[in-house]
C-alpha cells in the first residue's frame, strides 16, 4: 500500500494521541505529536522565567526560538516516541498541569506557530506519517490523504486526563482540570492563527462512548480505505 500521510485533529485529551500511536505502531509509520512541541517551548518559556504568572515575554521568546531545538527519539519500552528538549528528555515534565496551564496562550503566538509548522511540515516531506494536533488537517498538511477529527464531551475528556495524572502520581483535582480542557478549547478555538476546526473533508469521530480497542480499530478501517485508494 502507499505511504499516506494521516492528520488527526481535535479538542484536548479526547485520546487523538493514543489512537495515533497505536495506529502508527501497527502499520509502522512515523507518529509526530505537535502538541508535545508546543509543551516544549512552553517548558523552555517557564524554565527560563519567559513567562512570569500569566504574563509572557513575547519579544524575549521570539528572540530564543532560534535557542529551542525539539526532536523526538523512539522509546521501546514506551514503543512511541519520547520529547526531548535541547537534548535533555522531557517527556514527562511537559505532561504536568502547569505546562497546560500554560501551553495554549504561547501556541497562539503567531511567531511560534510559525516556526512549528515549518518543522512539521519538514518532517511530513516522506509521507508514511500520523500527526496529531488541532491545525495538522488545515494548516501543517492541507493535502494529507486521510483527516480526523476526533471530539469528546468536556466532562469526559477531563476524566480521562484525570485519570492519566494520577496514575503517574500527580496530584490533581479534577474541577482544576475541566477548567483547563475548557480554556484550552477557547483559546484554541478562537486564536487567530490556525484556529482549530474541522477540516472540510475531515470525517469526524465522537469517541465519547467508545472504548480504546473499538477507536483503534475504527482509526485501522479508515486507513486501510484511505491507503488503498
Ligand atoms: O495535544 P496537546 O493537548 O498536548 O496540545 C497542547 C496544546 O498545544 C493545545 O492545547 C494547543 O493549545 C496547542 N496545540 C496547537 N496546535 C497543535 C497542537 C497543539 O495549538 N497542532
Amino acid at each position: 500500500m502507499k505511504k499516506i500521510t494521516i492528520a488527526i485533529d481535535g479538542y484536548s485529551s479526547c485520546g487523538k494521541s493514543t489512537m495515533a500511536k497505536d495506529l502508527a505502531r501497527e502499520i509502522g509509520y512515523i507518529y509526530v505529536d505537535s502538541g508535545a512541541m508546543y509543551r516544549a517551548v512552553t517548558l523552555y518559556a517557564l524554565d527560563n522565567g519567559i513567562i512570569q504568572g500569566e504574563e509572557i515575554d513575547e519579544s524575549r521568546l521570539k528572540q530564543e526560538m532560534k535557542n529551542i531545538h525539539i526532536s523526538f527519539q523512539f522509546n521501546a519500552e514506551r514503543g512511541c516516541p519520547d520529547t526531548y528538549l535541547n537534548g535533555e528528555r522531557v517527556e514527562d515534565r511537559i505532561r504536568t498541569l502547569e505546562v497546560s496551564n500554560h501551553v495554549s496562550p504561547v501556541a497562539a503566538l503567531p511567531f511560534v506557530r510559525e516556526e512549528m509548522v515549518r518543522q512539521q511540515q519538514h518532517m511530513g516531506e516522506e509521507g508514511g506519517i500520523i500527526m496529531d494536533g488541532r491545525d495538522i488537517g488545515t494548516t501543517v498538511f492541507p493535502n494529507a490523504e486521510l483527516k480526523i477529527f476526533v471530539t469528546a464531551s468536556a466532562e469526559i475528556r477531563a476524566q480521562r486526563r484525570y485519570d492519566e495524572l494520577t496514575a503517574k502520581g500527580e496530584a490533581c483535582d479534577i474541577a482544576d482540570i475541566l477548567r483547563n480542557v475548557e480554556e484550552r478549547d477557547y483559546i484554541d478555538t478562537h486564536r487567530e492563527v490556525s484556529p482549530l476546526r474541522q477540516a472540510s473533508d475531515a470525517i469526524v469521530l465522537d469517541n465519547s462512548h467508545l472504548t480504546i480497542p473499538e477507536q483503534k480499530a475504527w482509526l485501522l478501517r479508515e486507513y486501510q480505505r484511505a491507503a488503498s485508494k
